[in-house]
């Protein structure tokens, strides 16, 4: 962040008093810019045994499958988020049945909030940013074809709950690793009074 939003003037980075870490703060105004991490809401549709899942039409991942989800817009609940992403991005109409995952990835600045949920009405079509919307089989999950870590570690939770006969409310980070990337700190709380 070059250049202060509020007056245009240079930013320098700088310790404010009484804080702990360099933040962008205007030479000029004064005002201090902070950047917080961005909230990903998405929804795990599931219908029968099979879960909904879109191909993705545009950058970053193009071509890449993912659960629907996108960035939470300002004035709306993140179930409320996660809802909006599936209704764009598949067409689908669904009601959120629980909340199933948090997962923060510190590196890039984010925060993943994972919902169940169910389909209103049996319909569903790719939307603008999805080049195909389909139920998947967990079987036939296109495990090396997803977009997004945070969904694969969600999909292969939910694969491993589904198998156990139950569901989970499953916290944890995605750090890097000396192979790559993993899934660190996970956590998982039983949710049986939400189940439906
Ligand atoms: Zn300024």
């Amino acid at each position: 962040m070059k250049h202060c939003s509020s007056c245009g003037q240079e930013n320098e980075l700088r310790i404010p008093d009484g804080e702990d870490r360099e933040r962008h703060v205007c030479a000029s105004c004064g005002t201090i810019h902070y950047q917080n991490p961005k909230m990903v809401v998405g929804c795990i549709v599931e219908h029968g045994n099979r879960i909904l899942l879109c191909k993705r039409a545009i950058s970053p991942r193009r071509g890449f499958w993912t659960i629907p989800a996108g960035f939470m817009e300002l004035g709306e609940s993140a179930p409320a988020g996660a809802a909006r992403e599936t209704l764009e991005e598949a067409c689908a109409k669904v009601e959120i049945v629980a909340p199933y995952a948090h997962f923060d990835i510190p590196h890039i600045g984010q925060a993943y909030l994972i919902y169940r949920a169910r389909l209103l009405e049996e319909r569903f079509a790719p939307g603008p940013e999805s080049t195909e919307v389909e139920l998947v089989d967990p079987a036939r999950i296109p495990w090396e074809e997803l977009a997004f870590l945070a969904v694969r570690y969600s999909l292969e939770l939910l694969c491993e709950d589904r198998e156990a006969g139950r569901y989970r409310h499953h916290l944890g980070s995605v750090v890097r690793s000396n192979d790559g990337f993993a899934l660190a700190d996970h956590q998982f709380f039983k949710l049986a009074s939400l189940k439906k």
